[in-house]
């Protein structure tokens, strides 16, 4: 296994080279704020012009003073709670400048995402196994497993992608060999191969591997339908895998056969991303029921631990009605970052990429970085 040891992780190549990247893709945002703010900020009259260009720059640039002034060197020094959120940026806009304009909190935000991809995030105390699952298809299943995958691995964590639908989107996505015969994850199942044997490397950062899916995975269900302890070949896989690796994340097809039930009782934790849309919840209730089947029988740690908002239109009043609700019924379990439908996310697997290297300054991208940021958080804190 050649994990890069945790010194390495802070110099590797090629975080150096994602962060650069980023440093591009964070200037290039900056230099869009910066005209936009010149742009809009053109006459009435002359005077006001130049003092509202000069208060825009003079307040955000004070405002981020603490953050921005660190290199990309010391970036390993960034603690989680170094940098500013969102939130709480905008509020010191407001109260520093002397007006509040979308354009300013734009600038804003761009700089603190330009801080939040030099950062290291923290490690679990011991590797998180994380089953992403709903049995609805098209709620973001795979889109949310591969960017925040990738997100996790560009900031240092050490991540295995396993892919588990037989439509091998994940590995599409994370451009992995998956063609028919291919080793993966199928060869797992029926015990011919293990897992480190076949993950796969994936290019876009030197910490994450991908277990490819391919054709091979439709038939699985009858083919293991005979095996002794079918639904817990997974599982066994993944207590033989003895790299180190901080987070296993489990793409689940959209159905509750017997693909997903090994992944139930392979995980110890749930993840369920939730599209912002009409009947939202409206299956949910049978995965719950799985789930509290697969606890008292088969995988008693198992936990519903992490929601996600999906495909979050912020023009639909639904989409909030839709997001009211979900946190009502999971409260902190929620993720605070919410990931808004964005054509560049669906436009991404296209490219054999993730959203996070096909556009990392599009709202998307922004959304799947602060909630593989808060998953991190959360992780280090259980
Ligand atoms: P699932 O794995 O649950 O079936 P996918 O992740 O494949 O769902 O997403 C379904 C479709 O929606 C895909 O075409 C994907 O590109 C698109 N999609 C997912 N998330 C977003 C988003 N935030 N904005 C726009 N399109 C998205
Ligand atoms: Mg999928």
């Amino acid at each position: 296994m050649n994990w890069e040891s945790s010194d390495d992780r802070r110099s590797a190549s090629g975080r150096a080279a994602a962060s650069d990247r980023h440093g591009a893709a964070a200037t290039a945002e900056l230099t869009n704020a910066d005209r936009n703010v010149s742009r809009e900020t053109l006459p009435p009259t002359p005077a006001t012009t130049e003092a509202g260009a000069v208060d825009v720059s003079r307040e955000t640039s004070a405002a981020v003073e603490p953050s921005d002034t660190g290199s990309a060197d010391d970036a390993g020094t960034h603690e989680l709670t170094a940098v500013t959120p969102p939130s709480q940026t905008r509020d010191d806009v407001s109260r520093e400048t002397s007006f509040d304009t979308p354009i300013a909190r734009e600038a804003m935000q761009a700089i603190h995402v330009r801080n939040v991809r030099q950062e290291i995030w923290p490690r679990p105390a011991r590797r998180r196994v994380m089953t992403v699952a709903n049995q609805k298809g098209g709620v973001g299943k795979t889109t949310t497993t591969v960017n925040v995958a990738v997100a996790l691995a560009q900031h240092g964590l050490r991540v295995l992608v396993i892919d588990l639908d037989p439509q091998g989107n994940a590995s599409t996505a994370l451009s992995v060999e998956h063609s028919a015969g291919t080793p993966s994850v199928y060869d797992v199942l029926l015990g011919s191969a293990t897992l480190d044997e076949v993950a796969a490397e994936v290019e876009v950062a030197p910490t994450l591997r991908c277990v490819p899916a391919t054709i091979d995975l439709a038939g699985a269900d009858i083919e293991l339908a005979s095996q002794v302890a079918r639904e817990q070949r997974l599982r066994k896989a993944i207590a033989d895998y003895d790299a180190e690796v901080d987070y296993i994340l489990i793409d689940c097809p959209p159905a509750l056969g017997l693909l997903t039930l090994n992944a139930l009782v392979a995980g110890e934790e749930i993840f369920i991303p939730i599209q912002c849309e009409y009947y939202a919840l409206e299956g949910l209730a049978q995965l719950l029921n799985t789930v509290e089947l697969v606890k008292s029988q088969l995988n008693a740690g198992l936990d519903v631990s992490t929601v996600l908002l999906t495909m979050y239109d912020s023009r639909t009043k639904l989409a909030d009605q839709v997001a009211d609700e979900v946190r009502k019924h999971f409260g902190a379990k929620v993720i605070q970052a919410v990931i808004p439908r964005n054509v560049r996310v669906s436009e991404a697997p296209g490219y054999g990429q993730t959203v996070m290297t096909y556009d990392a300054g599009s709202r998307g991208a922004v959304g799947y970085l602060e909630a593989a940021r808060e998953l991190a958080g959360r992780g280090a804190q259980r």
